[in-house]
């Protein structure tokens, strides 16, 4: 997401009854599964189920063939930007705000200069999306970890001798959850124990 903003509040959750199921359903459109983007998704969500198995949290990305009952659609839109955005559907208002329904867009094309971005690019931009699906707005954007808020990529210099290859490959963020973003993820989606369990 471009828009940098402070004044809104770094989380915005899902309502209880869809974090106690412990999933979020990713339906892919028509435009998206046909894309470039198509075979990314799979990848994208076992890469990040695998960073959230290893934090233990309790959440689950799992791709859907029905846009009824999903959380999040995920589609394309026309261009050749690196951010991918997140369109938000709300419910309530003030502290009782929710999540409604998401809406994941990635650009069409992605592309650095005239050459389309390779595949860590790609899994980079779907990864840090999905991360604003858990209901983490751009006022979280972390500076070190895969939702790191402006992404640098650089090409055609040389790191330890290898040459940077154009398509950005060489020089993506790496796959990981920060201190920060792992803290966000778990005020946004982990709720509090049950009242009964309470001292
Ligand atoms: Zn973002």
């Amino acid at each position: 997401m471009a828009d940098e903003s402070t004044a809104k509040p770094e989380i915005i959750p899902w309502p209880d009854r869809i974090r106690r199921s412990g999933e979020l359903k990713v339906f892919p459109g028509p435009g998206f599964s046909g894309s470039v983007w198509g075979t990314d998704l799979d990848r994208a969500i076992a890469a990040l189920n695998q960073l959230l198995k290893d934090k233990c949290i309790a959440l689950v990305f799992r791709k859907s063939d029905a846009e009824a009952g999903s959380q999040i659609t995920a589609e394309t839109i026309p261009g050749t930007g690196l951010h991918g955005s997140a369109v938000l559907s709300l419910v309530g208002s003030g502290d009782r705000e929710r999540l409604g329904a998401l809406k994941l867009r990635v650009p069409t094309t992605p592309r650095i200069g005239s050459v389309d971005v390779g595949p860590p690019v790609r899994l980079h931009i779907l990864v840090h999306e999905l991360i604003h699906c858990i209901g983490l707005t751009n006022a979280a954007h972390s500076q070190d970890d895969v939702f790191i808020g402006k992404l640098v990529i650089a090409v055609g210099g040389t790191v330890n001798g290898k040459t940077l290859p154009p398509d950005g490959s060489g020089s993506v963020p790496p796959l990981t959850l920060g201190a920060k973003t792992l803290t966000n993820i778990k005020r946004a989606w982990e709720l509090p124990p049950p009242a009964a369990a309470a001292r």
